[in-house]
């Protein structure tokens, strides 16, 4: 039995001690909390110090899930959709009312500042579960019309099965929530696979729902990317769906492909920001600076281009580096912070790896902070001049507080340049021209496009990208689609058949 945090009352200001596992942390599987095979550390990036234990699944491990999820699938699929909503809607409500103990566990766990966590990660995690609680009541199938009067055709929507989940470490709580939602509210059930460096939060979660659930509607297993290799090639797996990087989503996909799993991807990106010379700059600056500094920059729809009209570009800089070196980096379990850790060594030695290719492509480094020393992870924010956007720091997804800064003169420029990159996940406009704000928006390659906003993702609004940033769509009515299957139904009211057969008798 794992113990937890969600007891007592927590506040931006309790910090770390404020939760801790009673024990090393262990996998659900059909309802049950098991050790895994083996385990392995939790590292706390603000002090880099080992907090927890998390468990490191087997094979073995993995085919028990899928198991488990494949007996509760039964009896869960033939739930109404009514039953579905309630569920969801008590999952929703047990997690407004415990969400806060997240925010120190999220910072502890990946660097997020706490003050983020309690402003965005939390609340969104509701307000998904409530939104697919809805939208299920009125996802069915149709009455086809048809020319033939002796034929009725209908559709249902049926859930799949077992949905194999794999998750990112970046955003663990509202990636879990997007996924889990719509799975849930069509009627499959999951085995989850949470990020080596973000599992503690999604086992917590688990553990405050899981009396809401069936035994092996929802199982967990942690472990590296071997565990997550094991779950999406698992032949009883009926959809993959997957948060992460692209060279991630092509192992996945190849195993998928013998398989013949069909998959939804959410990849990475790299957010391009037009800002137009007529553009309101107070917010555009204000807007560009949350754009890429929450999440420490390691958001998938970050702000991390910013391309920026000749006449404004002095200006909008000026502010944006004044701002950026003044920035409170530090502990993110301090809710005086702004800019955490990145989550674990491994990507601060990638973010720096990326700062040395701008460094021989001879880009300006605009930004003088210093991040401070100690064994924590941690990278001041940067922002680079590249005027033409030739460098490969300009066009790859850095994952850190790095931003880069183009000069344009021409608007299809601009658009040519924003498109420029292979993924096409966010991008945004900022104008005060109606036609300027729709021709730029109707021309970036992208999933999603902001017009004089950025970071915005109400529930309801579809969530994916193009190009190497994945497919599928999230957060969305249309998710419930990927997530069943159409059946069609084609009955017949008695049409007359003609004599095809000599042998037949009549
Ligand atoms: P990652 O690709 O390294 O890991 C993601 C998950 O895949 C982890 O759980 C990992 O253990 C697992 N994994 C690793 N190897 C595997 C394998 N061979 N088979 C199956 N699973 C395997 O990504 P990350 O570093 O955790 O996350 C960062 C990336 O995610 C960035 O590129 C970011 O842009 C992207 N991201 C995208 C979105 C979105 O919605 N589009 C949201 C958040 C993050």
């Amino acid at each position: 039995e794992l113990h937890t945090m969600i007891d007592s009352p927590v506040s931006p200001a309790s910090g770390r001690d404020s939760f801790r596992a009673d024990g090393d942390y262990e996998n659900l599987i059909g309802g049950r909390w098991r050790p895994a095979a083996g385990g392995f550390d939790a590292i706390d990036p603000s002090v880099g110090e080992a907090w927890a234990v998390l468990p490191e699944s087997s094979p073995a491990d993995v085919d028990d899930a899928v198991r488990a999820a494949q007996a509760a699938f039964p009896a869960w699929s033939r739930t109404s959709a009514e039953q579905r909503q309630l569920v969801l809607l008590a999952i929703a409500d047990r997690f407004e009312q415990h969400g806060a103990a997240f925010a120190p566990l999220l910072a502890t766990e990946n660097g997020r500042p706490i003050r983020e966590a309690f402003a965005g990660d939390i609340p969104t995690v509701s307000a998904i579960f409530r939104f697919f609680a809805g939208v299920i009541r009125a996802h069915h199938g149709d009455h086809v019309p048809v020319s033939d009067p002796h034929s009725l055709v209908y559709t249902v929507r049926e859930p799949l099965g077992v949905i194999a989940v794999i998750l990112p470490w970046n955003s663990p709580l509202i990636t879990l929530a997007n996924k889990l939602a719509p799975i849930l509210a069509a009627g499959n059930t999951a085995v989850v696979k949470p990020s080596e460096y973000a599992s503690a939060s999604v086992l917590e979660f688990l553990k405050l729902i899981e009396d809401l659930l069936e035994p092996g509607v929802v199982n967990v297993v942690c472990g590296h990317g071997a565990v997550g290799a094991a779950l999406s090639s698992h032949l009883d797996v009926a959809k993959i769906t997957f948060t992460g990087g692209p060279a991630t989503a092509r192992l996945i996909l190849g195993n998928a492909a013998l398989a013949l799993t069909p998959a939804l991807m959410e990849l990475g990106g790299k957010g391009a920001m037009i800002v137009a010379e007529d553009a309101d700059l107070d917010r555009a600056v204000h807007d560009a600076l949350t754009g890429i500094y929450m999440a420490n920059g390691e958001a998938c729809i970050a702000s991390s281009r910013l391309l920026l009209h000749e006449r404004i570009y002095d200006d909008f800089v000026h502010e944006f580096v004044r701002v950026a070196d003044s920035i409170r980096l530090g502990d993110a379990t301090d809710p005086a912070t702004e800019l955490g850790p990145l989550v674990s060594s491994r990507q601060l030695s990638l973010v720096q790896e990326h700062l040395a290719t701008a460094r021989e492509d001879g880009v300006g480094f605009l930004t003088s902070g210093a991040a401070p020393s100690g064994p924590g992870f941690f990278q001041a924010p940067v922002m680079i001049a590249d005027d033409d956007g030739s460098s490969r720091i300009a066009r790859n997804e850095v994952f850190g507080p790095v931003t880069v800064a183009e000069r344009f003169s021409d608007y299809s420029d601009a658009v040519r340049r924003a498109n420029s990159t292979r993924y096409g996940l966010a991008a945004g406009v900022w104008t005060q021209d109606l036609a300027r704000a729709h021709t730029i928006a109707g021309s970036l390659k992208a999933g999603m496009v902001w017009v004089n906003k950025w970071f915005d993702l109400p529930a309801g609004m579809p969530m994916g990208g193009v190009g190497d940033s994945g497919f599928g769509r999230e957060t969305a009515e249309q998710t419930l689609d990927e997530y069943s299957a159409t059946k069609s139904v084609n009955i017949d009211l008695g049409a007359p058949r003609a004599q095809m057969w000599a042998g037949q008798g009549r």
